[in-house]
């Protein structure tokens, strides 16, 4: 074996957990500091560009590195998700008659269930699993019903895995994912940084399961939504796609009976069956117009 083959072997078996667990020490870091929130960024933007490098050195499908035209409306989507819940927390600032009139009495509804003496460590553990079995539902729901999957599918409509799809989902079918998995942890008065390190694994986990990067990951599979568990969940293929719904771990999927993880190679043939408007806001419009919905479908208005 060369070298090269030497080095590219050893970083497909260490990327998933050297990215993983080095965006988590960037973290604490980044936590600990004067600049939280700048220094997050910082860590979290290195961790795109390990992977958009190791995309390129040892991708798992070439065809994957070719432009597919939805590199712009992807980004655009992953910014007006992360704003728009700016918005909110400034939008409470702003007014403040409407933090009076509903967030006080939201926030007095707040039960002292969370256990704030546990070390930080179990703490996140104990919200990341709460908070799967809220994400868990919701992406299930959005693959089960029509009334969801009609703002999922834009997240589906790609026909390659990378990095840069990692934020690319209709600002509703966030919004939903969001309510469902973090009202029960506010509900439990969980602190804030419990929500800090509850963003900060989603994130770097959310970057990973997309990457188009040749990862061995083996038991990991078990444990955390991989890349190799979620292209299975991308393929076009529905008996294989309505599976692995994890967005950070896989115990839900084992739980419910929709883990899989068949032993070949996962699938590269991706997408979905109906069809995606061009441009990012038809996009963001489609899934509210009777027509709209018939395309993301798969159903043209001859035979409804
Ligand atoms: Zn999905
Ligand atoms: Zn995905």
């Amino acid at each position: 074996m060369s070298t090269n083959e030497a080095v590219k072997r050893a970083l497909s078996y260490s990327s998933w957990p050297m990215v993983f667990f080095l965006g988590l020490a960037g973290a604490y870091f980044a936590f600990t500091s004067d600049h939280p929130v700048g220094a997050f960024l910082a860590v979290y933007a290195s961790a795109v560009f390990a992977l958009f490098l190791l995309e390129r050195y040892i991708p798992y499908e070439e065809q994957w590195l070719q432009p597919d035209g939805e590199t712009v409306t992807s980004l655009g989507h992953t910014l007006l998700t992360k704003g728009l819940v700016q918005l909110a927390a400034l939008a409470s600032v702003i007014f403040p008659m409407l933090t009076a009139s509903v967030l006080q009495p939201l926030a007095a509804m707040k039960f002292d269930l969370w256990p704030s003496d546990l070390p930080m460590a179990v703490q996140v553990l104990l919200a990341v699993t709460i908070a799967e079995f809220g994400l868990y539902w919701a992406h299930r729901i959005a693959h089960e019903t029509v009334f969801f999957w009609r703002f999922h599918a834009l997240h589906h409509s790609v026909v390659r895995l990378w990095v840069v799809n990692t934020g690319r989902f209709h600002v509703a079918d966030s919004l939903f994912k969001i309510a469902l998995s973090q009202i029960p942890l506010y509900l439990m008065g969980a602190p804030l940084p419990v929500f800090w390190w509850l963003a900060a694994v989603t994130a770097f986990i959310g970057i990973l399961t997309h990457c188009n990067v040749d990862m061995k990951t083996g038991p990991l599979d078990y444990v955390f939504s991989t890349p190799r568990l979620h292209r299975w969940h991308h393929s076009k293929e529905l008996p294989e796609g309505n599976t692995n719904y994890g967005e950070n771990l896989v115990v839900f999927d084992q739980l419910f009976g929709s883990y899989f993880n068949p032993n070949r190679p996962s699938s590269v043939n991706i997408g979905i069956k109906g069809e995606i408007a061009k441009g990012f806001l038809p996009q963001l419009f489609q899934p509210f117009t009777k027509e709209g919905v018939r395309q993301i479908i798969g159903r043209s208005t001859k035979d409804n």
